[in-house]
């Protein structure tokens, strides 16, 4: 029988700042363990928290952009309970007056439009990383209270592609404001994600089942997936008390979930305001003031990429998907190469180049937008033809070079001085006076073989475009 799905999610993601939430230490990736930490990190008595006023902000812009509610004063809460990467025995959230509450946004899913309703966003910092061996466990501080934004939202979600969507989305606007890179490989992500199912003509809900701290986006899909499954077989098969309220956690292994834990294991957390941090004013100012701040964003930038450059939606939609794709493509412009070429030779050969390896990274490039402007000018001023074009574009990546030095390496330029062109042309119509006959007679595609034969003695350097002017001219 079919079912429909209820999905939910709590995303956690890891905030770019210099320093911690709530401490002075780096907030960074290191290979050493416990090499950014503060004495308020690893909780030593008589410490106390500042909070840090970068994630404040980011905060309250992530809270407008999801058309939240932001409260009057920014708060924080503690969450009580114990866990060895937890030194203070809490973790500092906010519980009560989250920094946005009942937002919504619209998102498209394969084409339609889709509202997402945010139930909250709130700002906490993450715990700690333990490491486990073989018989021992050892605990790392560099992730103690690196600041984390966690987004709630409404059962809201039908599909795996929704819920994809809408994180594709989110992730999008976290990279365009700078707030995360949303990196799963550096773990930077993670999501609680609850599933239900209910019967098509059901008023409400089915029993969720809440599967914990699923750290990647391929393998909240496969989560969703395999509970809408495994919930729709159980009530199949008429075992409804098996599908219980539940934690379980997603076994990547074993593509499976596994149970944690059950609702009569639910912890209480005994909430109360954090006093060791004062209440912050979020003034009218304040929310003005970060509002300026907030950059173009990537539906915006596409709809720029089709007024002002004419580009398709399709393309369009591909140059803004990664904000360093549309960065390298702006810079581009900014250098004078014009809309159209820098369009197609990102979204054709870079974009192809970066998806040869999983984490490529526009970035690492070898080559950059000033290389890329070049040579399309090479090409635009007819210097090279678009043929060349392409393997200029080859050869830059084998030998590092810029197009420029390529192009005099290969004595690459395209020949264009009229008596050149002339000479190969008459030596061409002397070697081949039968195809000429032929074009005579009617077999008007002789002509195409005898520019190629041009081409050809020149190797590939005479100006097409002149070569077959030359022969129309002389053989009519
Ligand atoms: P809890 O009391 O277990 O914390 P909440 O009602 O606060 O549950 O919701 C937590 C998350 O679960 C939210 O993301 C919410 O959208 C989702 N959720 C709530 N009810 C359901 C349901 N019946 N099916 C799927 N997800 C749900
Ligand atoms: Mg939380």
């Amino acid at each position: 029988m079919a079912y429909k799905a209820v999905i939910g999610l709590e995303f956690h993601c890891e905030m770019k700042s210099h320093t911690k939430v709530f401490s002075n230490a780096i907030n960074g990736y290191s290979k050493v363990s416990n090499e950014y930490v503060s004495p308020i990190d690893m909780a030593f008595p008589g410490t106390l928290p500042i909070v840090n006023k970068t994630c404040i902000r980011k905060s309250i812009e992530m809270a407008y952009i999801l058309n939240c509610k932001i409260p009057e004063y920014m708060e924080f809460d503690r969450k009580n309970y114990f866990y060895p990467d937890l030194p203070k025995g809490y973790q500092i959230t906010q519980f009560h007056n989250p920094v946005g509450t009942n937002g919504k946004i619209e998102i498209d899913v394969n084409g339609t439009k889709k509202t997402v309703l945010i139930h909250d966003i709130h700002l906490e910092e993450d715990a700690a990383s333990l490491d486990h061996y073989y018989d021992t466990s050892t605990i790392d501080y560099n992730r103690a209270g690196v600041p984390l934004l966690e987004l709630v939202t409404e059962p809201c979600f039908n599909s795996a592609d929704e819920a994809l969507a809408f994180l594709e989305h989110i992730k999008s606007i976290y990279e365009y404001t700078d707030i995360s890179d949303c990196d799963s490989k550096k773990g930077q992500i993670r999501a609680d994600v609850n599933v239900s199912i209910m019967d098509e003509n059901d008023t409400h809900f089915g029993t969720k089942v809440e599967v914990k701290n699923v750290n990647s986006f391929s393998n909240i899909r496969e989560t969703i997936e395999y509970e809408i499954k495994r919930q729709s077989e159980l009530k199949d098969a008429g075992k409804y008390n098996e599908v219980v309220q539940e934690t379980r956690r997603w076994d990547d292994e074993k593509k499976i979930t596994v149970h944690m834990r059950s609702k009569a294991d639910a912890i209480d957390y005994k909430y109360f305001t954090e006093p060791n941090l004062p209440r912050y004013k979020i003034t009218k100012e304040l929310i003005e003031d970060i509002k300026k701040d907030i950059p173009n964003l990537a539906y915006e930038r596409k709809e720029k990429y089709m007024k002002e450059y004419n580009l398709n939606d399709y393309d369009s939609s591909v140059l803004v998907k990664n904000k360093k794709v549309s960065d390298y493509f702006e810079e581009c412009l900014n250098l004078g190469a014009d809309a159209k070429s820098a369009c197609n030779w990102i979204t054709t050969r870079i974009l192809a180049e970066l998806n040869k390896s999983e984490d490529a990274n526009i970035d690492d490039l070898f080559i950059r937008p000033n290389m890329l402007a070049e040579l399309i000018k090479l090409i635009n001023d007819k210097k090279i033809t678009n043929n060349q074009g392409k393997e200029v574009f080859a050869k830059m990546l084998e030998e590092n070079l810029t197009p420029n030095e390529i192009v005099k390496k290969y004595n690459m330029e395209v020949i264009e001085d009229d008596n050149l062109i002339d000479n190969l042309v008459m030596e061409v119509i002397n070697e081949n006076a039968k195809a000429i006959e032929d074009y005579h007679n009617g077999r008007t595609n002789m002509l195409d073989y005898l520019v190629g034969q041009v081409m050809k003695k020149s190797k590939g350097k005479a100006n097409p475009v002149q070569a077959k002017e030359k022969m129309i001219e002389k053989i009519k």
